[in-house]
């Protein structure tokens, strides 16, 4: 192993990196590298914005690797990626750091006798950039054109997802499935469950995995929520289920709907409780709205049913037979512009209040919610998530559960973030956004 490189994901989605020779990673683990504390408050475009507390030239905070999740990276010889904490120059944790915000709300849930487990399944477009023109970089050429789950999709990509399958296997990461998508060169992969913030820690390191292999194929990876305007987009799914000290799946064997347990659905509950906030966070981007969308299969509408493609929550129960490993919730309103720590650390502090004010589900929606007539979805309860940035941030402002469990330097650093993205770019065309976007996840 030759360097280390160090990642960290900005409250704004953007992974970064710094890096180490692997002979002074030890050194790394007990001191940490400095960071700037304004990364806290940067927009996905490098443009800086200011919270109350965060922005300026000076301070430091450190970013200190965690060995144990470190992993050597197959498709990048020499390399191997370490998640990090960031801490303050005496080693307290940073209130605007998003991982340990994450190991918080799962330290809260521990506390409680549960244990998450769950993976980020990945969409995300494949193809070539093409050189500068006059008028900026032109759309990508995708490396397939379909047709979506189509065998002629995998033979034109079949070199990038050899290496890719060998890569995920040889690296410990492994490997549940891979298909091409719907999308005009879109491609997509789920992982093996993992515990806690392995989950998050595993996202950064499956899409680097991508994009190295990409790159050695030439081509170039985007987890950005959408790639061609009016095309369906990528989405980041968050599957999680609840287990219990004697190792019981929560979301199955229980008397609650569907087979939940009281403790899955009350989760559950909380969760769909805060939905319309959990958008700012789930996506966070003005590109996301181009996804959110009904009849994408994003999960647009707050509410949950079983197998339900077009709910925010599916729930899956798996096969008969196979439920007490299988069961578990999907969130489909989430896509790759989103930090997955902030993402999964939300989420479960939602479930959390969940658990807390013992919330019970409302009725699944087997149907799609956009064929059922506006007057009886909403007697159903059943609303559209946020259609604009502009609008999750209002409901992401009104949640004291998630001010409460991200702390207010967090809270206010996200926010700052994400009102600043707002004001530069909701006013643009929506061809314009993408080409902003594009390249940044
Ligand atoms: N591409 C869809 C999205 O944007 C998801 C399709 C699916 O259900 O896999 O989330
Ligand atoms: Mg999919």
């Amino acid at each position: 192993m030759d360097a280390v490189a160090l990642a960290f994901v900005d409250p704004a989605g953007v992974t970064l990196v710094k890096c180490v020779p692997t002979r002074r990673f030890e050194e790394a683990v007990r001191f940490g590298i400095g960071l700037s504390p304004v990364f806290s408050v940067f927009l996905f475009d490098d443009q800086i914005t200011s919270s109350p507390q965060i922005g300026g030239p000076t301070g430091d905070t450190r970013l200190m690797p965690d060995p144990d999740r470190t992993v050597a990276l197959a498709a990048s010889p020499g390399w191997a990626m370490a998640p990090v904490d960031q801490v303050d120059q005496d080693g307290e944790p940073y209130p605007a750091c998003p991982r340990t915000f994450a190991r918080r709300m799962l330290d809260r849930l521990g506390r409680k006798g549960l244990e998450l487990r769950g993976g980020y399944e990945v969409e995300f477009f494949l193809g070539h950039r093409l050189p500068l023109g006059p008028e900026g970089e032109p759309d990508p050429e995708p490396a397939h054109r379909g047709p979506a789950y189509g065998a002629i999709a995998l033979a034109d990509v079949e070199p990038f997802a050899t290496d890719l399958i060998r890569a995920f296997e040889r690296q410990g990461t492994g490997l549940m499935q891979f298909h091409p998508e719907y999308s005009t060169g879109q491609l997509e992969l789920s992982v093996p469950h993992e515990t806690g913030i392995g989950v998050a820690d595993t996202n950064l390191v499956v899409r680097h995995t991508i994009r190295a292999v990409a790159r050695t194929h030439g081509l170039a990876a985007s987890f950005a929520p959408v790639v061609y305007p009016d095309l369906v987009g990528n989405g980041l799914h968050l599957h999680l289920s609840l287990w219990n000290r004697r190792g019981r799946n929560l979301f199955q064997g229980g008397r609650g709907p569907e087979g939940m347990t009281r403790e899955a659905e009350a989760f559950t509950a909380g969760v769909l409780d805060s939905l319309h906030a959990l958008t700012a966070i789930t996506a966070p981007s003005v590109a996301s709205y181009q996804r959110l969308q009904p009849h994408r299969w994003s999960g647009p509408w707050a509410c949950w049913g079983r197998e339900n493609r077009e709910a925010a929550l599916r729930f899956i129960t798996g096969m008969t037979g196979n439920r007490p490993q299988a069961a578990n919730l999907e969130v489909k309103s989430m896509d790759g512009s989103a930090n997955p720590y902030l993402a999964l650390g939300a989420v479960v502090a939602a479930g959390l209040d969940g658990i807390e004010r013992e919330l019970s589900l409302p009725a699944p929606v087997l149907d799609d919610p956009a064929s059922i007539s506006t007057r009886r979805r909403n007697s159903m309860g059943i609303h559209q998530l946020p259609s604009s940035l502009g609008a999750a941030i209002g409901h992401l402002e009104a949640s004291t559960v998630l001010r409460e469990a991200m702390g207010d330097v967090l809270f206010d650093a996200f926010l700052a973030t994400r009102r600043a993205e707002r004001e530069a770019y909701e006013d643009q065309d929506p061809a314009a956004i993408v080409r902003a976007h594009r390249w940044r996840y």
